[in-house]
C-alpha cells in the first residue's frame, strides 16, 4: 500500500463513487436483518481467548458491548468527569450503536456518519426512541471527507469502519484532522498480517483469498497494522499503541454463522436481497482468513498532540 496520499485519475475517482455506491446499498439493504437478529451493534464480539461461549444471542450482545470497552481501556480513556470525553464523532456509524453507548456513558455529544441514508435514519429513530436526540445525530457523510471542521472532537471513533476505506492516507488525516489538540484516536479494523522483511507483497492465494471477500463486503485493497502505524506516525500522532485482537473475536463468525441457520435467519435473508446473500455465503471465507494467520483484526489507538 502507497502510505503517502497521492491525488487519485479520474479513473480511481470513479472506482471511489462505485465503491461508495456499492457500500451505501449493501447497508441499506442489509441493516433491517442484521439489526432484527443482533442488534444495534454491527461489529465483532470480544471474547476472552478460549473461552467457552455459549450459542445465547445475549452472550454475544455482551461481547460486543465488551469490544466497546476494552477498546476505551486500550486506548486508555479517561474516564474522570472532567477529562472524559465531551464530544465523540463516530466515523462510520452503523445504526449508531456505539455513538449512543458513548453518549450515554460519558454524557457527551455524539455524532455519527454513515454512507447509508437507511442506517443514518435508523440511527436517528434509535437515539429519539431511547431519549438520546439532543445527544446523538446522525448523518450521511463520507469519511474521507469529513463534514466537520478541524480539532472538533475529543475522541475520535471508527469500529469496524477502516477496511471500506479506498484510500487510507486521507482516512487517517481525515481523522486526526476533526481531532482536538489531546484527543483520543480509535481505529478497530480488519488488516491482512504484516509483510515480513524479505516479502513485497501478499502470496497469489492471499491476495486472491482477500479479493473475494473485498468483492461481496465492498472493500477496497487492504493494508496492514503497521502500514496504519506509519499513516499516523507520518501526521505526528502521539503514543501509537496496536494489538492483534484476531483471537479474541474469534468466536464471532461461526456465531453469525449460525445465527444465519436458523429459521428466523434463513427466512430475513431471502427476504432482503442479492447483496445481502452474498455477504452471507462468503463468511466462511474470514473464518478460513483468520484460520491462516492472513486477517489480522486490529485495534490502533493514537492520541494528537496538545500543540
Ligand atoms: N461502527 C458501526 C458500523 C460498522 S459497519 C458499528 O460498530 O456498529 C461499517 C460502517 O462504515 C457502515 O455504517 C458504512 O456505511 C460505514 N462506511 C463505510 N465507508 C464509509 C465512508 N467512506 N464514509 C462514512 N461511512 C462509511
Amino acid at each position: 500500500m502507497a502510505v503517502a496520499a497521492a491525488l487519485e485519475t479520474p479513473m480511481e475517482q470513479q472506482e471511489q463513487q462505485q465503491l461508495k455506491k456499492g457500500i451505501a446499498e449493501f447497508y441499506d439493504e442489509s441493516s433491517g436483518v442484521w439489526e432484527d437478529i443482533w442488534g444495534e451493534h454491527m461489529h465483532h464480539g470480544f471474547y476472552e481467548p478460549d473461552s467457552r461461549v455459549s450459542g445465547s444471542e445475549s452472550d454475544h450482545c455482551a461481547a460486543q458491548i465488551r469490544m466497546i470497552e476494552e477498546s476505551l481501556r486500550f486506548a486508555a480513556v479517561p474516564e474522570e468527569a472532567e477529562k472524559r470525553p465531551k464530544k465523540v464523532v463516530d466515523v462510520g456509524c452503523g445504526i449508531g450503536g456505539s455513538s449512543r453507548y458513548l453518549a450515554r456513558k460519558y454524557g457527551a455529544k455524539c455524532h455519527g456518519i454513515t454512507l447509508s441514508p437507511v442506517q443514518a435514519q435508523r440511527a436517528n429513530a434509535l437515539a429519539a426512541a431511547q431519549g438520546l436526540a439532543d445527544q446523538a445525530f446522525f448523518q450521511v457523510g463520507d469519511a474521507l471527507n469529513q463534514p466537520f471542521p478541524d480539532g472538533e472532537f475529543d475522541l475520535v471513533w471508527s469500529m469496524e469502519s477502516g477496511e471500506h476505506m479506498p484510500d487510507k492516507p486521507k482516512f487517517v488525516s481525515e481523522l486526526a484532522r476533526v481531532a482536538a489538540p489531546g484527543a483520543t484516536i480509535i481505529i478497530v479494523t480488519w488488516c491482512h498480517r504484516d509483510l515480513g522483511p524479505s516479502e513485497e507483497s501478499l502470496t497469489k492465494w492471499e491476495k486472491d483469498h482477500l479479493d473475494k471477500i473485498c468483492k461481496a463486503y465492498y472493500l477496497p485493497e487492504w493494508c496492514s497494522t503497521s502500514d496504519y502505524v506509519k499513516l499516523l506516525q507520518s501526521l505526528n500522532l502521539q503514543d501509537i499503541r496496536t494489538a492483534d485482537w484476531s483471537a479474541n473475536v474469534a468466536p464471532f463468525w461461526p456465531a453469525v454463522i449460525r445465527s444465519a441457520l436458523t429459521w428466523k435467519g434463513f427466512t430475513s435473508l431471502l427476504r432482503t436481497g442479492m447483496k445481502t446473500i452474498r455477504g452471507a455465503l462468503v463468511m466462511p471465507l474470514m473464518i478460513e482468513g483468520f484460520n491462516k494467520d492472513l486477517i489480522k483484526f486490529s485495534i490502533i489507538t493514537c492520541k494528537k498532540a496538545l500543540n
